[in-house]
């Protein structure tokens, strides 16, 4: 079976965000013309002209500005403009619903950036006999439910969908479909500096290879660009030509058989649920400490009981559809393994994992609870741990007899200082 591999991107996607979420505007936006838009800046600083342009729309770029540009040149160039401060987790929480709708119409795809994903279908094949059609609808779909355009690129693998998507900026429907047959005809002809993925090595390119273009590039034998470039060499020569073999990876954002976990154990066996509740809550408590400390979150938590004797027990794990680093979130999960699997044998040791983790940054949020507000809380607790010492604040269930958390403190790995 052939594949079309696609790649979306949001158009100014935080200042699309913003005049999304204006109503004065909202009655003459269209989706085929840019320029309905009101000019909107979205700057780190509203309030100093020193600040730095994030984000401005298409109306905004036409009269001048550009990303990175000082908020006070930005308004020499463009001084009708609207200058708003970024809301993060209003741009965060609208690219998880973009994306998971993006999922819906093409369940292989690939988170790559908070505005463009990678996707894939099988082509030819009775659900997407038209792969224009295809992304047409996902096209109409961003518009119609989030009232922000795109722009898609189509190609025989990633790196080619990524080179069309660029060439659709200029294409008035902003879909553009290569395939083998575009490698002559159409990526041959652009400029090196149009080679995604580059960087410094385009000038060398240019400057030691005398290549203009991409088809120049392709002309250099391998051998040439290995010795220049070592293992991008193969790279370059492999795109040059179109090629590309790297898979869509749904789980990008996921740093996979990596987990964080405490382990404990206790100084008697432990018979009372209550008892080894506690002793979970408070190895749970480190665990999301840890994983707040590395920037990351967790979408797997394991529980693991060892019984007296250090003979037998068992180890749990539980997926769930959201990413979290809290306790708060984590413990009745924790709980429920404990219920389903806990038979009342004495417990000697516990631990507790968390694993299917993502960057914090990667954008998964939560997103409807209050996950903001508890992570400062967190955070705040965390910082006091670390300035004023383990047990400078402690959950008063770790005061009681079943508390680990205080002699636990004292050890080093396990071990006493
Ligand atoms: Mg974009």
């Amino acid at each position: 079976m052939k594949w079309v591999y696609g790649l979306v991107d949001m158009q100014s996607f935080y200042a699309s965000c913003e005049a999304a979420s204006r109503p004065e505007f909202a009655w003459k936006r269209r989706e085929d013309d840019d320029f309905t838009d009101p000019p909107l800046l979205v700057s780190g600083d509203p309030a100093r002209r020193s600040g730095i342009i994030l984000a401005a729309t298409p109306a905004a770029k036409r009269s001048g500005v550009d990303n990175a540009m000082r908020l006070g040149e930005a308004l020499q160039r463009c001084p009708e403009a609207i200058v708003v401060k970024p809301r993060m987790e209003f741009y965060l929480e609208t690219s998880v619903r973009i994306r998971r709708m993006i999922e819906h119409l093409f369940p292989l795809h690939e988170p790559f950036s908070v505005d463009e994903s990678f996707f894939a279908f099988p082509y030819p094949s009775h659900l997407f006999s038209d792969p224009i059609a295809a992304v047409r609808e996902l096209k109409q779909t961003v518009w119609d439910l989030f009232r922000i355009r795109c722009r898609i690129g189509l190609g025989p693998n990633k790196w080619m969908a990524k080179m069309a998507n660029k060439q659709a900026k200029k294409h008035p429907d902003r879909i553009v479909w290569w395939t083998e047959q575009d490698v002559p005809t159409q990526l041959h002809r652009l400029s090196v500096f149009d080679m995604w993925g580059l960087k410094r090595r385009a000038k060398i390119l240019h400057e030691e290879f005398a290549a203009r273009t991409i088809g120049d590039v392709a002309e250099i034998p391998e051998s040439k660009l290995v010795d220049r470039f070592g293992v991008w060499g193969t790279i370059i020569h492999r795109w040059s030509r179109g090629e590309d073999d790297s898979q869509i990876n749904p789980h990008s954002c996921e740093k996979p058989h990596k987990g964080i976990s405490h382990r404990t154990t206790l100084p008697r066996d432990f018979y009372k649920r209550e008892e080894i509740a506690v002793v979970i809550l408070e190895l749970l408590d480190e665990v999301c400490r840890r994983a707040r400390s590395e920037g990351q979150k967790g979408r797997r938590v394991g529980l693991g009981l060892t019984y007296e004797g250090l003979q037998g027990g068992f180890y749990k794990a539980k997926t769930v559809d959201f990413y979290s680093d809290e306790a708060n979130e984590w413990y009745p999960v924790l709980l429920q393994l404990l219920d389903r699997w806990w038979m009342g044998d004495g417990v000697r040791a516990v631990s507790v994992s968390l694993d299917l983790l993502q960057n914090t940054n990667a954008l998964q949020l939560s997103l409807f609870n209050d996950a903001v507000k508890q992570n400062r809380l967190s955070r705040a607790v965390d910082d006091i741990r670390t300035k004023y010492g383990e047990i400078s604040i402690m959950r008063a269930v770790s005061l009681g007899k079943a508390g680990q958390f205080k002699e636990r403190s004292k050890k080093i790995g396990g071990h006493y200082m």
